[in-house]
Order: structure tokens, then C-alpha cells, then sequence
């Protein structure tokens, strides 16, 4: 890349210190050279995954710098999270249309502060102008055999969910002027989803299946359903949304966004019946809510009762 600042002085200035935040790393050699190199910890498994940000595509354009930092790590971190994983680090190839310092400190100093919050280090990457974009690699371990799956669950689990749902469908509606964010929680939940970070490795051993939601409950649920060969019951009723969801779209179209409207990055598993007791103790110490909102069944598809979109009260994926 070129232009008044330089790809390498760009690199050094912004994106070499934002580590430090992962206690498991063992890091040898960090960003400067042509690979970083980690030492692996014995007994654990490295879990990777890669998630891509398009302006336009994935985010509006001209959306502020930091929080879009803010939430390309977020939605990788989560998928660490669905899987069991503690984050250990992460690259970065960002694609810049130019060398804009003021959105480059903006977008480093968000990255830093939401790198601190996840616990993971910026190791390498890559800098390269065109269409904004911004593409993340993370990495994380997990102790080796623990990790959750979608193929686990079996008919008669109980299906759980994280957190509230359906705030990121309606920052959508924010984001074309069709209502109005009173508390600025909608938009938060599109920039910083709440993926709730401790409790994909405090899952490991109890849960049969799990997964992040970013197509949609109903939808990722579906890929559970799927991988492990049963059929799913939901109750709309159940589903967990906010005061504010309930006051700005009332419960009808509420439960339509919880249910179909993606980015939430909260997690959905599922937990045999035998240990669904253990739910609340978790919730406590990772200081978020959880919530029971069906349960898996013989058969196929997500079936949720009681959502309106369908005249019989069932909707089925
Ligand atoms: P190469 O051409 O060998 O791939 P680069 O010139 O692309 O190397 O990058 C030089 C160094 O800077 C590498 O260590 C690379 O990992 C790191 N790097 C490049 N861009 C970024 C970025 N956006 N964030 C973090 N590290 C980066
Ligand atoms: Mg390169």
C-alpha cells in the first residue's frame, strides 16, 4: 500500500502493540516478520476460524471506525466461544481504499480496547488498499477432545440461549430511519454483540451441541438440528428479549426478530435433561442470563410454536 504513510510505518504505528492480553500465549515471534510463531500448550487443541467484513455487505458505510473494530473481533471471538475455545490471538488483513490516519488511530484504538476485553493478542496480517474490508483470523485452545459441536444433540435435550436477542435486526431498522434507538442498545448490539465470553469453555463437558448466532436463531438451530440428526421444538413465548425490543416493536414483531434476525453472536445449545439444573450456577458465574426455549425432538427442522409469521402457529426451517 502507498500514500503519505507507508505500509510498514502504518503497520509499526497501529497495529504492532495490541498485545499482551493473552495470558495463555506463548508467542515467540509476533508481527514484524514473514510468519508469527506460537508454541502450542500440550494437551490443548488450536481452534481456528476466519470471518470476513465487507463495507456495504456487512456494515453500512461510513460506520464509525472503532466500532467497526469492535465488531470484527467480536463476531470471531464468538465462534472460539460456540466451540469451547479461550481466545489466544488473532491476524488481521485490512483492506483500505486509503491511509486515513484519523480513522486508522480511531479504528487501532478500538481494536486495542476490544482486543483487552476478549483477552487476545494481535500477532500479524496484512495491509493492502481497495474497498474497505476487513478480514480476521483467530485462534484459540481448548483442553483436546472438549470441544462443542453442532452433531451432539440428541431428542430430548433441553435447547438453551444466551443473552437477549434480535437487538442487531433492530439497529437495521435504526440504520434506515424506520425507528428510533432510545438507549443507543440497538445499535450497540449490532457493533458490540455481547458474545458472552466465558461461557463457551465453561459449556465444555455439559452441553451435546452448540453454536453462535449469526444467520438467526431459528437458522442456526437448524444447522444443530441438522448435524445431529433430531427436529427441534421452540416456544416464542420464551424467547429473551429486552424491555426496550418490547416497547419499540411490541412482543409480536419482537419474537419475529429474535427468532430470524441474525448478528445476535449470543449462543444456542443444547443440554441433556439431567444437567439442565447446572444452568443457573453457570449463568451466575458468567454474569449473563440464560434461558430455556425448547427442547430437541425425534424427527427434523426447527419448529417454533407460537411465532406469528405462520398462521398454525408453527414455522418451520
Ligand atoms: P509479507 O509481505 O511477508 O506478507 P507484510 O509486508 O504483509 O509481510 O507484513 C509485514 C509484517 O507486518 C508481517 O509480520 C505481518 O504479519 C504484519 N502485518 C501486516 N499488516 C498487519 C496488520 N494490519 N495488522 C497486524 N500485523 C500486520
Ligand atoms: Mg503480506
Amino acid at each position: 500500500m502507498t500514500g503519505a504513510l507507508g505500509e510498514f510505518d502504518l503497520i509499526r504505528r497501529y497495529f504492532r502493540n495490541i498485545q499482551g492480553h493473552a495470558d495463555a500465549l506463548r508467542l515467540d515471534l509476533g508481527v514484524g516478520d514473514d510468519c508469527a510463531l506460537i508454541s502450542p500448550n500440550s494437551g490443548q487443541q488450536l481452534a481456528v476460524s476466519v470471518d470476513n467484513l465487507i463495507e456495504g455487505r456487512h456494515f453500512p458505510a461510513g460506520a464509525p471506525a472503532a466500532e467497526l473494530a469492535w465488531r470484527a473481533l467480536s463476531v470471531n471471538v464468538s465462534d472460539l466461544n460456540a466451540c469451547g475455545a479461550e481466545p489466544l490471538a488473532f491476524t488481521l488483513a485490512l483492506t483500505l481504499p486509503e491511509a486515513d490516519e484519523p480513522w486508522l488511530a480511531e479504528f487501532a484504538a478500538g481494536l486495542a480496547e476490544a482486543a483487552a476485553h476478549f483477552g487476545i493478542d494481535l500477532i500479524g496480517g496484512d495491509t493492502c488498499r481497495g474497498p474497505l474490508s476487513l478480514c480476521i483470523q483467530v485462534m484459540g485452545q481448548l483442553p483436546s477432545g472438549l470441544a462443542l459441536l453442532r452433531s451432539g444433540a440428541r431428542a430430548g435435550d433441553e435447547v438453551w440461549v444466551s443473552g437477549t436477542l434480535g437487538g442487531a435486526r433492530a439497529a437495521l431498522d435504526v440504520f434506515d430511519a424506520s425507528v428510533e434507538d432510545i438507549g443507543g442498545e440497538f445499535l450497540r448490539a449490532f457493533y458490540r454483540p455481547a458474545t458472552p465470553l466465558m461461557l463457551g469453555p465453561a459449556l465444555r463437558g455439559i452441553a451435546s451441541a452448540a453454536i453462535d448466532i449469526s444467520d438467526g436463531l431459528l437458522a442456526d438451530l437448524g444447522h444443530i438440528a441438522t448435524a445431529s440428526g433430531i427436529g427441534i421444538e421452540l416456544e416464542a413465548e420464551r424467547l429473551p428479549l429486552t424491555q426496550a425490543m418490547l416497547d419499540c416493536f411490541g412482543a409480536e414483531k419482537a419474537r419475529q426478530y429474535a427468532a430470524t434476525g441474525g448478528d445476535d453472536y449470543q449462543l444456542a445449545f443444547t443440554v441433556p435433561r439431567a444437567r439442565g439444573g447446572e444452568m443457573s450456577a453457570i449463568a451466575k458465574a458468567c454474569g449473563i442470563k440464560l434461558s430455556q426455549i425448547g427442547q430437541c425432538i425425534e424427527g427434523e427442522g426447527v419448529h417454533c410454536h407460537n411465532l406469528s409469521t405462520d398462521q398454525t402457529g408453527w414455522s418451520h426451517f
